[in-house]
């Protein structure tokens, strides 16, 4: 016999006391590709909005073996010393492909899995960047509603996944390694007009010369980049997630960046500008997955391509009959 689930309202009341289990059951009802699990979700994420409290909300980047997870670890660890309550959240966009994704294998934060002051969620997998992303914000509110006061959002630097990250949190944290004077190749210029902080990682041991030195290529290369809206110049900093060096510099600095940003009213204007962003990309999701789901369309591109291969239609021709069904 099936257990009969809790309904949206007892979810609500749950998670708006801290229970974790309840928080879990609502994101996953999130998560879940069901219509009828949707509307659940609807339902909860409107009643936990009118009960989330202030939050400090940052983004963490860094290719893979830069130090994500330890980093995190030490970082959330300090955190919750402190007295906060932190909730981890992920993006992945190689999730989808192949099913292993960043945070999944939670071990890899020994401390924080069993600090009762953390919430560790691994990443949503999806079909869409757009629809995991998606996922993850209304995740937040979630987070926020259930008194996670310190919302701290992974992605693994490649691909797209950074705007995503960019567009849901106050701060945007890039993480580096000091590499043998190349530190600015390859790393994309849409990453580091993202930034409000370059922090390098594993300055340590032998690494230390060559963190300062990359700390000051930095510093330089932020220097050539117009001043943000935000009134906020990008620091480079440099830490030693595995020694615990140099965490609470990040943590003071991004306070810092709040009651600056929070003075000049940026806080508040980028949020809205967020909400404004998370509005126009829902619809576009909600139109594009409509479309492309048609039976017309779907039956219409096949006969449509079989055209375009014989040399009998060109693509736009072709695009305006699909366009037009
Ligand atoms: P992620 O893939 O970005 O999550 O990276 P991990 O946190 O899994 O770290 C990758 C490797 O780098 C692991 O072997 C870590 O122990 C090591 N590592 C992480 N931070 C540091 C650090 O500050 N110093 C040194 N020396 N090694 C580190």
């Amino acid at each position: 016999k099936r257990k009969k689930q809790p309904s949206a309202q007892s979810l609500i009341n749950a998670i708006i006391k801290g229970d974790v289990t309840a928080l879990s059951r609502a994101i996953t009802l999130i998560e879940s590709t069901n219509p009828k699990h949707s509307k659940k979700a609807e339902t909860i994420i409107k009643g936990c909005l009118a009960h989330t409290k202030p939050s400090k909300r940052i983004g963490i980047t860094g290719v893979p073996g830069v130090g994500k997870s330890t980093f995190i670890e030490a970082f959330g660890t300090y955190l919750t010393g402190k007295g906060h309550k932190i909730a981890i959240l992920a993006i992945d966009p190689s999730s989808s492909l192949s099913k292993g994704s960043i945070l999944g294998d939670k071990t890899r934060m020994d401390d924080l899995v069993k600090d009762s002051n953390a919430f560790i969620r691994p990443s949503a997998s999806g079909s869409s960047l757009g629809g995991v992303a998606r996922k993850t914000r209304e995740s937040i509110i979630l987070c926020e509603a259930a008194g996670y006061d310190t919302i701290i959002i992974e992605t693994i630097g490649v691909g797209q996944s950074e705007t995503a990250v960019h567009s849901m949190v106050d701060f945007f944290l890039l993480l580096k390694l000091a590499g043998a004077g190349d530190e600015l190749q390859g790393i994309k210029r849409g990453i580091i007009e993202m930034a409000d902080a370059i922090v390098i990682n594993k300055a340590d041991g032998d690494n230390i010369k060559r963190a300062k030195t990359a700390k000051v290529e930095f510093n330089r290369a932020l220097h050539l980049y117009p001043e943000k809206d935000s009134g906020w110049s990008p620091k480079v900093k440099l830490c030693s997630a595995l020694h615990k060096k140099g965490i609470e510099e990040v943590w003071l600095m991004f306070e810092d960046y709040l009651s600056k940003t929070k003075a000049n009213s940026y806080f508040n204007t980028r949020r809205l500008e967020q909400q404004k962003y998370w509005l126009l990309q829902t619809i576009e999701d909600r139109l594009k997955t409509d479309f492309y789901n048609r039976p017309e369309f779907k039956k219409g591109v096949k006969a449509q391509l079989c055209l375009i291969e014989k040399g009998e239609t060109t693509p736009f021709a072709a695009a305006e009959y699909l366009l037009g069904l």
